[in-house]
């Protein structure tokens, strides 16, 4: 049975994502920081029928929590088959603009959806290089587009509402095409997924559904050895191929 590890899980798209992956018959580690809501979450996917999923205590932007995660897990699988770093944060409260945002904003943008990423993603690469068929799926978005964010026929051009999230998904960006840049001769596929304009706690329940985010995630979490690596996704954007510019 393949497995999976969500970070940021017990909630919004992570824990649809997470639903959809035990559908196809992975077992699913949920990361969660909170352990009640770690708990309960999974208690819903058992009271699906989702049985082969477990809550995993795991807050991104903590060494030790992270370490404790990757000691718990190890436990249980010498393999790992499927990475998706879905815990993400706006950055505080508003204001977000660039000469507004205060660095504290920053600071914990980063820490979450940049650092938090890489922390996570060395912690499991020793189980995901045991997997015949790693994957990565780092949850981003189209405003972390440095293209689309300065192209005036974009329709969220210069949407000045994110300069913290937006900086941060550009900045993961980047360390996602490092990463597949390092494992690009091995069967690593690794890629950066906007998931959407998703209703969830995030958005305060504007948006799409959270089902069609979860699709689009767990599709490059599924890619075969002949799908793309070092690329950047978002359907909403290119309903055709899906590929979007950086
Ligand atoms: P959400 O409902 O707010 O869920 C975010 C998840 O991340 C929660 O489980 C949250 O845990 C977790 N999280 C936050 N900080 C964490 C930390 N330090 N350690 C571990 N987990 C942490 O948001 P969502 O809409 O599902 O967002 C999921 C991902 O999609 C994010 O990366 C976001 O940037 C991206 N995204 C969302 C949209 C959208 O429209 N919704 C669009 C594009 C991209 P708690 O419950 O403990 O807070």
């Amino acid at each position: 049975m393949k497995s999976a590890l969500i970070t940021g899980a017990n909630k919004g798209i992570g824990f649809e994502t997470a639903k959809q992956l035990l559908q196809k018959g992975f077992y699913v580690y949920l990361g969660s920081r909170d352990l009640e809501n770690g708990r309960k979450a999974v208690e819903k996917l058992k009271s699906e029928g989702l049985t082969n999923a477990e809550s995993i205590p795991l807050d991104v932007t903590d060494d030790n929590s992270v370490k404790a995660a990757r000691e718990k897990i190890g436990l249980k699988t010498d393999v790992l088959d499927v990475l998706i770093n879905n815990a993400g944060i706006n950055g505080g409260e508003p204001p977000y603009t660039a000469l507004e945002a205060k660095t504290e904003q920053f600071m914990a943008a980063f820490n979450t959806n940049v650092f938090g990423v890489a922390r996570v993603t060395q912690a499991f690469i020793y189980l995901l290089r045991k997997s015949a068929e790693p994957r990565i799926v780092n949850v981003s978005t189209s405003v972390g587009s440095l293209s689309l964010q300065s192209d005036p026929s974009w329709p969220a051009y210069n949407y000045a509402k994110y300069a913290v999230y937006g900086a941060s998904k550009a900045a993961m960006n980047m360390y996602t095409v490092q990463l597949a840049y390092e494992l690009r001769d091995t069967a690593f596929k690794i890629n950066a997924v906007c998931p959407g304009y998703t209703k969830t706690d995030f958005t305060n329940y504007n948006g799409g559904a959270v089902e069609e985010a979860g699709k689009r995630i767990v599709k490059y979490a599924l890619i075969d050895q002949n799908g793309p690596t070092g690329k950047f996704f978002s359907e909403e954007t290119n309903p055709e191929t899906g590929e979007i510019p950086w």
